[in-house]
């Protein structure tokens, strides 16, 4: 166990999309890292004239569970009328995005499903392209409408997967749960086990909880069966992003509460990355390998520091 927890096995997530479609990466994953700002009122200076569009992470970002994170709707607002280009990437896969574009709106942000990219409707496009057999979903009813055209299994068959998908089922993971992903990939050795993400953590209404990875990483463990991951930290999943934008990733500021998957997975894939001192970021976060180009008090401070380091903006 100790092993998967390596930093070795999070850099393989970062390149196990990359090797389903492309075959084994050549190389160590270029790693961006310049030296950690100051502090929060560090300027995005040195490389904004780089800078181009914006990812932003949710959970976290612009809101906690259900509460706005002050200023976030007037930072997104500011974003849409000085026409930057921009997504809202999130590793949420408790509900779909026709949910999160309700829950943007009850915030006051207007966004559409084509500009929310989420692990679960990638993993499910994959999925109708791959289309090897039946797929078990574990993963929140709110959330199953990305996968509604999909072979689903019966929510108790024990076999007769092709892929099994472990998203975040919050609460409703129990032993007998687990136990039947991992008899679904014990009794097909070719069934392929993908992640929605993977995320260790978030901050729920009621305090931090477990996110999907360490259920994925349980059934890796068990199962010896190397997650697909769909989802940060995933390089694939931000060069997605990159390319609906239609930018070079290096264009791209990616903003995140997460010093792993949003700061690490972006930096490695290319990304520049913002981490916001908002959602389940802790001040540990600053001592870590992984240092952020720039750091926010929260997301409200984009307005000012985008245009305090750019002169074109
Ligand atoms: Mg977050």
């Amino acid at each position: 166990m100790k092993e998967l927890l390596t930093k070795n096995f999070w850099r393989d997530v970062k390149r196990t999309f990359d090797e389903a479609h492309e075959g084994p990466a050549t190389g160590s994953p270029t790693n961006t890292n310049v030296s950690a700002p100051a502090g929060a009122t560090a300027k995005v200076q040195a490389t904004a004239a780089e800078l181009r569009a914006i990812l932003f992470d949710m959970d976290g970002v612009l809101y906690d569970a259900d509460r706005s994170i002050a200023g976030a709707v007037e930072t997104v607002q500011w974003v849409q009328s000085e026409g930057i280009p921009h997504l809202f990437v999130t590793n949420t896969t408790s509900q779909s995005r026709a949910d999160l574009v309700c829950k943007l709106a009850i915030f006051g942000i207007a966004a559409i499903e084509a500009e929310i990219l989420t692990p679960s409707a990638a993993a499910a496009e994959w999925l109708r392209t791959d289309a090897k057999g039946s797929v078990a979903a574990f993963i929140r009813p709110a959330a199953r409408k990305e996968f509604a055209d999909l072979p689903l299994l019966p929510e108790d068959a024990e076999r007769g997967a092709a892929y099994v998908v472990i998203g975040d089922l919050g609460d409703l993971w129990d032993y007998r749960t687990l136990n039947r992903a991992f008899r679904l990939l014990y009794h097909h050795p070719e069934a392929k086990l993908i992640a929605l993400g993977m995320t260790r953590s978030w901050m729920a209404a009621d305090g931090i909880a477990l996110d999907a990875a360490p259920f994925v990483v349980a059934l890796a463990h068990a199962s010896g069966r190397k997650p697909l991951v769909f989802g940060k930290p995933s390089g694939a999943f931000f060069r997605a992003a990159a390319d609906r934008l239609g930018m070079a990733p290096g264009q791209l500021l990616m903003i995140g509460d997460d010093i792993e998957t949003d700061v690490g997975g972006a930096q490695a894939a290319g990304l520049k990355a913002a981490l916001v001192k908002t959602g389940k970021f802790r001040a540990t976060d600053l001592d870590q390998a992984i240092r952020p180009e720039f750091v926010l008090d929260s997301v409200a401070d984009l307005p000012r520091q985008w245009g305090g380091g750019r002169s074109d903006v």
